[in-house]
């Protein structure tokens, strides 16, 4: 009498991509795609860093990717430059009102904070 000693459903293989668990990146995937948590509120304040002034956008619920295209369209809607990095968005000048406007365009709950 045989036994299966594997069940040969999985294989020991992902579910996802099919691959050996040893050679699938899934885990690192979805890592890249995780969103970070937060309280679901967007934050706006205006720093002044080197004696410029900037407005930074935080909390938004985005990976890298998404983040950088949302970059690219508070910098179109505020005609001004700007960076997406370590999960906060900044643009240089204060356009607090402006950065505002869009992201409750977006859907997204926000609060002023700070100076
Ligand atoms: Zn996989």
């Amino acid at each position: 009498m045989t036994r299966l000693v594997y069940d040969s459903a999985t294989g020991g293989n992902c579910p996802r991509c099919r691959k050996q668990l040893g050679k699938c990146r899934c885990a690192a995937q979805v890592a890249a795609n995780t969103r970070p948590a937060g309280d679901g509120i967007v934050r706006v304040r205006r720093e002044v860093r080197a004696g410029k002034t900037l407005t930074v956008v935080l909390g938004l619920p985005m990976n890298a990717a998404e983040l950088v295209a949302f970059a690219a369209r508070l910098k179109a809607g505020c005609g001004s430059g700007g960076t997406a990095k370590d999960g906060a968005i900044e643009l240089q000048g204060d356009h607090r009102e402006r950065v505002v406007a869009l992201l409750q365009q977006a859907g997204h709950e926000v609060k002023l904070a700070g100076g």
